[in-house]
C-alpha cells in the first residue's frame, strides 16, 4: 500500500463521516486529483468548499418539496455555485486549504462579486440541505426552545416573524435565524446569495436556520405562491440540526 493510500485509509477510518467522504470523492476529483492528496489536513480543509452528498433522496422531502425541484436545485443550481467558487478561488489565488469558508465570508468585501455570489451560494445551500429532513420533530427542545421563547415570546411568534422576513424579501434571497454577537437571536433576510456572516451584511450574526426564497427553490410546485412554500417548509425543519448550530454559535465566543 502506498503511503498516500494508507493516509487516506487512516483518515477515512478515523472519521464518522466515511460514507460522505467516499461519496464526495468523485466530485473532489474534478478539482483536486485524488492522487495528489497526500495528507489528512489537505483533505479536511478542502472539503467544505466541495458540494457534499445529500443525506436523503430527491423525493424524501415530498410532499412539501417535490423531487424534481430537489434534483434540479441540488445538481444544477447548488452544484454550479460550488464549481464557480472553485474557479473564483483559483482566479483570485484564495488558498482553500488554509482559509475556512467562514473566514472567507467574514472578509468577502475584499473579493470579487463572483466570489461573493458563489461562496455565499455554496455555503447557504450546504447548510440548507442539512437543516431539512423527512419527518423531523415538530418543535425545538432544550436551550434552543428556551432561547426562542425568550427572544420571540413563543415558537409561533418566531415562525411568524421568520415567515414575514421570507415573504418580504423582494426578488431572490434568504430568510435567516441568527445568533448575534451578544448571543441573542434575531430574524433577518439577505438579498441574492449573501448571508449574515458576510462583512457587507446589514445585520450580522451566525446563521443557524435559513430559508431559500429564490424562485428556483419552489416555483415548479408553488409557482407564485411563496407563502404556501414557506408554510409547508416548517414540516421539514431539522430542529436537532438547528439546536446543534445554536450550541456551537454560543460557545464559540
Ligand atoms: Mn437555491
Amino acid at each position: 500500500m502506498s503511503k498516500s493510500t494508507q493516509n487516506r485509509r487512516q483518515f477515512i477510518s478515523s472519521t464518522g463521516k466515511a460514507g460522505m467522504v467516499l461519496a464526495a470523492m468523485p466530485l473532489m476529483a474534478k478539482i483536486t486529483p485524488i492522487s495528489s492528496i497526500t495528507s489528512m489536513t489537505i483533505l479536511t480543509a478542502a472539503n467544505e468548499y466541495i458540494q457534499q452528498p445529500l443525506s436523503y433522496g430527491y423525493a424524501a422531502l415530498e410532499p412539501y418539496i417535490d423531487a424534481a425541484t430537489m434534483e434540479i436545485h441540488y445538481t444544477k443550481h447548488a452544484a454550479t455555485y460550488a464549481k464557480n467558487l472553485a474557479d473564483a478561488a483559483l482566479a483570485e489565488k484564495l488558498d482553500t486549504q488554509t482559509t475556512s469558508l467562514t473566514d472567507l465570508l467574514k472578509n468577502i468585501s475584499r473579493y470579487s462579486p463572483k466570489m461573493r455570489n458563489n461562496a455565499g451560494g455554496h455555503y447557504n445551500h450546504e447548510m440548507f440541505w442539512l437543516l431539512m429532513k423527512p419527518a423531523p420533530a415538530t418543535a425545538p427542545t432544550s436551550e434552543l426552545a428556551d432561547a426562542i421563547n425568550k427572544n420571540f415570546g413563543s415558537l409561533d411568534n418566531f415562525k411568524t416573524s421568520f415567515g414575514d422576513a421570507a415573504k418580504a424579501r423582494f426578488g431572490s434571497g434568504w430568510a435567516w435565524l441568527i445568533v448575534k454577537a451578544d448571543n441573542s437571536l434575531a430574524v433577518c433576510s439577505t438579498p441574492n446569495q449573501d448571508n449574515p456572516l458576510m462583512d457587507i451584511a446589514e445585520t450580522k450574526g451566525t446563521p443557524i436556520l435559513g430559508l431559500d426564497v429564490w424562485e428556483h427553490a419552489y416555483y415548479l410546485k408553488y409557482q407564485n405562491k411563496r407563502p404556501d412554500y414557506i408554510n409547508a417548509w416548517w414540516n421539514l425543519v431539522n430542529w436537532e440540526f438547528v439546536q446543534k448550530k445554536y450550541a456551537e454559535a454560543i460557545t464559540k465566543k
